[in-house]
């Protein structure tokens, strides 16, 4: 069985206060016994109170965000070394948000891979088309793309430090869901994909989340298609009722 995982990712939002006041809201919300892995990604300033508060939970922490490079002249950039010294083990790499505001291509998204690989971290990698893909017929071939040229130099051996997040681009904060058929049409390419090169195993192993709207009322559709194995959740993770109830849906 596939481990299910709900993250959300708070992007810039919540300061100090913030913070703390919805992480302690999730932890009295979210049912302990939840049959589904769940991450948070506060901003940087906030994950080492985020990894204090939520210590003797189950409640991990992601970082939405890492350099590539081990350490250098990099003014307002912060390494893999500083996360995992302040508890921080899974980075979310690749946001299209990233990639078209910070210049994040394919090839400085590869390296960011095997930064945390080499750190030991879990990647949530993500990837989607654009409105324009998907109306020019191009959605399967630029999600391949970005799989090959960004993920698919890594060994077999590394695939248990891998979480998938299939965000299509004109599905993120525009409130337009994929539809559960759409994502289901393009999860299973994304599968089918991974097995050409990597084989069965870790295709069938390897955790796919949707992202791009996913709220409390289209959660549960979303998250019964085969091959949905939880979701990345922007907005309504801001809301500890929204996601928890995002979180139950799975
Ligand atoms: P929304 O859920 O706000 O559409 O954002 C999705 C997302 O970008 C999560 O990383």
């Amino acid at each position: 069985m596939r481990q299910k995982i709900v993250a959300g990712n708070w992007k810039m939002h919540k300061n100090a206060e913030e913070t703390e006041d919805l992480l302690n809201e999730l932890i009295d919300k979210i049912p302990n016994d939840i049959d589904a892995q769940i991450i948070v990604a506060p901003t940087f300033v906030n994950l080492a109170s985020a990894v204090d508060h939520l210590e003797f939970t189950t409640i991990n922490v992601a970082a939405q965000n890492m350099h590539q490079n081990e350490n250098g002249a990099y003014t307002g950039e912060i390494s893999a070394d500083m996360l995992t010294s302040i508890g921080v083990t899974t980075v979310i790499i690749g946001h299209s948000e990233r990639r078209a505001y910070f210049n994040e291509s394919d090839a400085i998204l590869a390296e960011k891979v095997t930064t945390a690989l080499k750190h030991d971290m879990t990647s949530i990698f993500c990837f989607g088309e654009e409105l324009k893909d998907r109306k020019d017929g191009q959605h399967f071939n630029v999600v391949e793309n970005q799989l090959c040229d960004g993920l698919f130099h890594i060994e077999n051996e590394d695939w248990k430090k891998i979480i998938l997040a299939y965000e299509p681009v004109w599905a993120i904060g525009t409130g337009e869901t994929a539809s559960p058929e759409q994502a289901q049409e393009m999860h299973e390419f994304i599968r089918e994909t991974v097995r050409k090169r990597y084989g069965s195993n870790i295709a069938e192993g390897v955790s796919i989340l949707y992202g791009g709207s996913v709220k409390p009322e289209n959660a549960k559709e979303i998250f019964s298609k085969p091959d949905v194995d939880g979701g990345l959740i922007g907005g309504a993770a801001l809301k500890a009722d929204d996601f928890c109830k995002i979180a139950t849906s799975i």
